[in-house]
Parts: C-alpha cells; sequence; structure tokens
C-alpha cells in the first residue's frame, strides 16, 4: 500500500496570528482520527478502524468543511467522505492502485495526455482535504512534482502541439498552489497562441471557501483564456453561504461554472439526493456536468454503486429534473477517446 502525505500549505508571506486566510485555515486542519473523532463528538467505537484507513491514506479535514457534518451523526453524507474506515484495507478484485492507468499517458513529469485537444497538468500534488474514494490516493506526486525547469518541459509539449486547445489544472487541487506559482504558469500558458481554455478541476472553493481571495482573481480576471472552473461538489450539504460566496467571485472574475461529482455508497446514492444537489447547485451559479460513477481505486471499494443501480437512479432523476439540471452518468475508461456516458 501506498501512503499519501496529507496537504502542506504552500504560501509565499508570513501568516498572521488573527487572519483566517486560505493558508491558516489549510495549515489547522484536522490531521488525525483522534481529533476527527473528538472534535465531531463520534462514538470512540470508530477508532481503531479510523486508524486503520488513516494508515493508508491521512486524514485531511479543514475546520469550514467540519463546520457543515453535523456532530455525533455517523451516517453524515459530508462525514462519510472523511472518515477513514478499516474497510479501506479491502482489496477486492478490479480495484487497483491506478485504475486509469495515467502512467502510461505521462509524456512529460506532471503533465496527463490522455484526450485529443487538451492536457491535463498536475499543478499541485496536495489537496485541502483527503477525500476516501479519491481515484488519486495513491498518485505518485513525488515523481510527478516537477521543477521549474520540468515545467519548461511541459510548456514546450503544449508549444508544439498546435492540437491542442485547453490546458487543464489538476492535482491534487490546483489552488493549493500558491498564487505567485499559478499566475506564472498560466502566464506562460497565455503566451501559447494556440491555447483557447483553462480549465480548473477544484474542490478548494467548497472545503475553504476563502481559496478565492483577491489574489486569485487578480491572475484569474486578468486572463485572456477562457476560463472554466469545475467545482467537485456531492452533495448539497457542502454548498453553504460561504460557497454561495465563493461562487459568485468566481463568475465576476468571468469563470464558467460547472460541476462533477462521485456517485457515492452511502452519501449521495438516491435520487432525493441528487435532486437536491442539482437544484442547489444551480442556486449558486453552478451548472452540474458529470456524475462519476466510482473509479475503481484500492481502498474505496466500499463507495461503489452498481451500473444498474446507477442508470435506475439517473432515470428517477430525470422524472423531476429539467433537462439543464441533469448531470451526465459518466465512466472513465483507459484508453478510450472520452469519458464514457451509461
Ligand atoms: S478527490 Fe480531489 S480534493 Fe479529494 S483527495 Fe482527490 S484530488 Fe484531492
Amino acid at each position: 500500500m501506498i501512503t499519501r502525505s496529507p496537504a502542506k500549505v504552500q504560501t509565499a508571506t508570513p501568516l498572521l496570528a488573527t487572519d483566517n486566510s486560505w493558508q491558516r485555515q489549510l495549515s489547522q486542519a484536522i490531521r488525525s482520527p483522534e481529533a476527527l473523532c473528538r472534535r465531531l463528538d463520534l462514538d470512540p467505537a470508530c477508532l481503531p478502524g479510523a486508524a486503520q484507513g488513516h494508515a493508508l491514506f491521512e486524514v485531511c479535514v479543514p475546520e469550514a468543511y467540519l463546520a457543515r457534518i453535523v456532530p455525533g451523526d455517523p451516517h453524515d453524507p459530508l462525514l462519510r467522505q472523511v472518515l477513514p474506515l478499516a474497510a479501506e484495507a479491502e482489496t477486492p478484485a478490479g480495484f487497483v492502485s491506478d485504475p486509469l492507468a495515467e502512467a502510461a499517458h505521462t509524456p512529460r513529469r506532471g503533465l496527463i495526455h490522455k484526450y485529443a485537444g487538451r492536457v491535463l497538468l498536475i499543478a499541485s500534488p496536495t489537496c485541502a482535504i483527503n477525500c476516501r474514494y479519491c481515484f488519486r490516493r495513491h498518485f505518485p506526486y513525488d515523481a510527478n512534482a516537477p521543477s521549474r525547469a520540468q515545467w519548461q518541459q511541459s510548456l514546450d509539449y503544449l508549444r508544439d502541439d498546435t492540437s491542442i486547445h485547453e490546458a487543464i489544472l489538476s492535482g491534487g487541487d490546483p489552488l493549493a498552489a500558491s498564487d505567485r506559482q499559478l499566475a506564472w504558469l498560466v502566464g506562460e500558458l497565455e503566451a501559447i497562441p494556440h491555447l483557447r481554455r483553462l480549465r480548473i478541476h477544484t474542490r478548494l472553493p467548497v472545503v475553504i471557501p476563502e481559496r478565492i481571495d483577491a489574489a486569485l482573481l487578480d491572475w484569474l480576471a486578468a486572463s485572456r483564456l477562457q476560463k472554466v472552473v469545475v467545482l467537485h461538489i456531492n452533495h448539497a450539504n457542502e454548498i453553504d453561504s460561504s460557497v454561495v460566496a465563493a461562487c459568485e467571485r468566481l463568475k465576476r472574475a468571468s469563470a464558467t461554472l460547472l460541476s462533477q461529482s462521485v456517485l457515492l455508497r452511502g452519501v449521495n446514492d438516491s435520487v432525493d439526493a441528487q435532486a437536491a444537489l442539482s437544484e442547489r447547485l444551480f442556486e449558486a451559479g453552478v451548472l452540474p456536468y458529470y456524475l462519476h460513477v466510482l473509479d475503481p481505486v484500492a481502498g474505496a471499494a466500499h463507495f461503489d454503486v452498481p451500473d444498474e443501480e446507477a442508470r435506475e437512479l439517473v432515470a428517477g432523476l430525470r422524472e423531476i429534473l429539467p433537462g439543464f439540471l441533469m448531470p451526465r452518468l459518466v465512466r472513465e475508461i483507459p484508453g478510450e477517446a472520452s469519458k464514457t456516458p451509461l
């Protein structure tokens, strides 16, 4: 088993004791099962299992996200996403460490080129939260953290391939990188004439909404590239007023906001939960985009929802939602030219 380090703060400026910056919130995130159980009034009987899961993939949950979890409720849908379980040690057949075979599509360090016209850049090896079902929970971030010189090799790759029109910043969470680093990278991307779009896949505006601050909005709003921010949100309870405000700030920076979710057993595997999510997303100015079935990553099998059940759920959703609130149910299959609709 591979373990991954918890998020580390990257900041260019010293932190003040009184500030509520995203860097401070990240530095004070809960990083042990004991602290998580204590903070949420959970039955101490869950600790041995939590410790077992934590040994495989470490706990990281910031306070802003914890505040949306109902204390004492072991079935809270947000808690389920962050609480390690003994079940993570189980590895049923078909659940592997690299379920999307990304290692086969990495022509440069930190650059993944799977689909025509777009490439994915690992802009940060860390996240603000460690989601138990993450398909990259075993990703070799250390081997994919480029130096500035290695970034130039990735940028050369993009410059040399005029068929690439879109750069996707991913991670980890790309917004866990400092604004100085991101402003530099986006500046380099803007200078590539055939690039038209910048897409950012992130969970940080949901986990710590204060991440969408003036420093970020400066470089984002100034970019000539069309901006698409794909927010990773799985449940309506994740969207509180501070998340709505962060979405409004992103829209003012001319970003188109889409969402992607993962269908997770015990979190959002009902028509009611999915309908509430779509409605809440739209209220926040975000269009539902993808509903992914679980990628079969080792340690997350207990979240799996069978395809037939997923199709029935989406059929039920279609009966009550307008078409523009319907996410596309998809699976990512290694080697396919795009996501596969179910
Ligand atoms: S799902 Fe996204 S935010 Fe969560 S651990 Fe994985 S990369 Fe990080």
